[in-house]
């Protein structure tokens, strides 16, 4: 069933959960995120990033996850990630998304905030939620521009402008940037929980964490505990899918069926979304 952005994160600060947002530009692993909602029941958000419209144009996967998000026993959101500008989620909100990110943390913080205002503008018409980010965070969605996994400082989010940007935007939630790099890490991240902790009293509204992948299960528990509630999550889910073709290939070197490799492919992402699911859930998933 579809459920909006609201109800997930209300449902998270109940159970002290991180709700999973998985990035889903292909069939294989759409399925497989489904089928790990279902088999625990617990609420997940199905993300269509702008930046993997080579992939999938939203207009062509959007409406299949709307659909498989309606006809699911699990309750989900479908929502737009990193949408870059107003345009972007307004496609989204067109066929059937009922949340979004707006994305303009790249502008300077007036342009960002007047980009941000229009888009909760928009969402206010329908009920739905609207994240935005403040602070840049190294690396893109798609796990282009791999950042180097190092603490930057100067890219974390100013607690002072977060707390104007959130009480002057109407956010519902607010992507975050404090430690964290989106792709692949080449050395070990070093999170700020602290920070964490101060954005979201000072903000009042649930924090989003962005380049989830590639952390330890106990880093996700203390930012859980700090105050993220939504965890952006990808690469290593599909890097696991793309190793398990490869084992594929060396193991049915005869095949030339392309189709044949998207049962791997979803499998893996489902083991590996699985493991991921239980440290998030941890307390509502009974061992
Ligand atoms: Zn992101």
């Amino acid at each position: 069933m579809l459920i909006s952005l609201h109800e997930a994160l209300e449902y998270a600060e109940k159970n002290n959960v991180g709700i999973a947002a998985i990035n889903t530009p292909t069939l294989e692993m759409l399925l497989a995120t489904i089928r790990v909602a279902e088999k625990y029941n617990i609420p997940m958000i199905l993300q269509h990033a702008e930046v993997h419209e080579p992939i999938n144009k939203i207009e062509d996967i959007g409406p299949v996850m709307v659909a498989l998000a309606k006809r699911s026993t699990a309750p989900l959101v479908v929502h737009v990630d990193h949408g870059e500008s107003f345009e972007y989620v307004k496609r989204g909100f067109d066929v059937g998304f009922n949340s979004a990110m707006i994305d303009a943390s790249r502008l300077p913080y007036e342009e960002n905030l007047a980009v941000t205002k229009k888009v909760v503008e928009l969402a206010n018409e329908y009920g739905y939620g609207v994240e935005a980010e403040l602070g840049v965070m190294p690396g893109r969605e798609d796990g282009s521009q791999v950042g180097s996994g190092e603490s930057n400082e100067t890219l974390y989010t100013d607690p002072d402008l977060a707390e104007s940007f959130v009480r002057d935007s109407g956010v519902t939630a607010l992507a975050c940037s404090f430690g964290t790099v989106h792709g692949l890490y080449k050395a070990e991240p070093k999170l700020n929980f602290d920070l964490i902790e101060t954005l979201r009293e000072r903000t009042g509204v649930p924090i989003v964490m962005h380049g989830a992948s590639g952390l330890s299960g106990a880093e996700y528990r203390e930012c859980i505990n700090r105050g993220v509630r939504k965890i952006n999550y990808y690469t290593y889910a599909d890097k696991q899918s793309f190793e398990a073709v490869q084992t594929f290939l060396e193991e049915n070197p005869e095949t030339f069926i392309f189709s044949d490799l998207t049962v791997p492919a979803s499998k893996a992402v489902e083991e590996n979304l699985d493991v991921l699911v239980n440290v998030l859930y941890e307390n509502v998933i009974k061992k």
